[in-house]
């Protein structure tokens, strides 16, 4: 019998990175995709590779929905090839970039940006993926805890992230007739290259995570991609429609 499959957008680095990973330690073959970063997406390869796995990396622009079927069409000949099934089974919206920008100063083009990536984006490419993902699948989209509490200079992102979540719970009912269930983890902030990789290098806002979080620091990408290879456990099936909050208790 094939592995199972999964997709997730966004795994050439950062938390995208971390959850192909996680998901290839339990037995899963693995698709990334990549905006532009190619050799960073073939390090995740040779990783997930060593791991035992088999996995390919294909170039997505997530806000370009023009190029959605280009893309399937591709991805479903290369898993042919390379895994032997032109099925998936799990999904998971992650690719994206950030603005961090005062509302007063956010421009159309800001905006446009952040609702392509982060909901018209998702929210077409869930919809084409689902001819080629089995029955009994699961869809996991990457909000953030942005939508749950306002921190300053995200007002764009934040609420593509909220409508996001909004999004999934229609999923989860929609798409129950395959029994494919569909969830939000929402981390907090976690030091990446995400909006200019401020969680990395700005001690400023460092300190400050670090001060509202009950566990005291700043994320890693390493906290959150086990999570993502949970929910496609089996014993996660019963988990459907919900928003997980991965971020040490920020806000509490
Ligand atoms: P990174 O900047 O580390 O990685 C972003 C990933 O998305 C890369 O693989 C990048 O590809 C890809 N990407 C960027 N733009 C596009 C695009 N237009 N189309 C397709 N792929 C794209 O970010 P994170 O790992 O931190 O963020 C991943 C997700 O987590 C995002 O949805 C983000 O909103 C969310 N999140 C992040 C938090 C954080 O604090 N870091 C907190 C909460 C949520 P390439 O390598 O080719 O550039």
């Amino acid at each position: 019998m094939n592995n199972k499959i999964a997709l997730v957008t966004g795994g050439s680095r950062g938390l995208g990175k971390d959850m192909a990973v996680n998901l290839a330690e339990k037995g899963i073959d693995i698709v990334i995709t990549y905006h532009s970063n190619q050799s960073a997406a073939n390090d995740v390869i040779k990783e997930i590779n060593k791991i035992g796995q088999k996995a390919i990396a294909l170039q997505l622009d997530v806000s370009n929905i023009h190029q959605f079927d280009d893309f399937f069409n591709h991805l479903k000949s290369k898993m042919k090839s390379e895994f032997g099934s032109s099925e998936f089974d799990f999904l998971v919206n992650n690719a994206g970039t950030g603005i961090y920008k005062p509302f007063l100063e956010t421009t159309e083009e800001d905006f446009d940006e952040m609702i392509n990536v982060h909901l018209k984006g998702v929210y077409f490419l869930t919809q084409k993926a689902i001819s080629c993902m089995n029955d009994e699948g699961r869809i996991i989209n990457i909000s953030s805890g942005l939508a749950r509490f306002s921190f300053p200079n995200s007002s764009a992102y934040a609420s593509a992230k909220g409508a996001v979540e909004v999004f999934t719970r229609y999923l989860a009912k929609e798409l129950a007739s395959k029994k494919i269930t569909a969830n939000v983890v929402a981390p907090g902030a976690i030091a990446t290259d995400f909006g200019g990789g401020e969680n990395k290098t700005n001690e400023q806002k460092r300190q400050a995570v670090s001060n509202f979080t009950a566990l005291g620091r700043v994320g890693e990408a390493e906290d959150i991609g086990g999570v993502v290879a949970f929910l496609c456990t089996p014993e996660a099936k019963w988990i459907n429609g919900q928003r997980i909050e991965v971020s040490g208790g920020i806000f509490l």
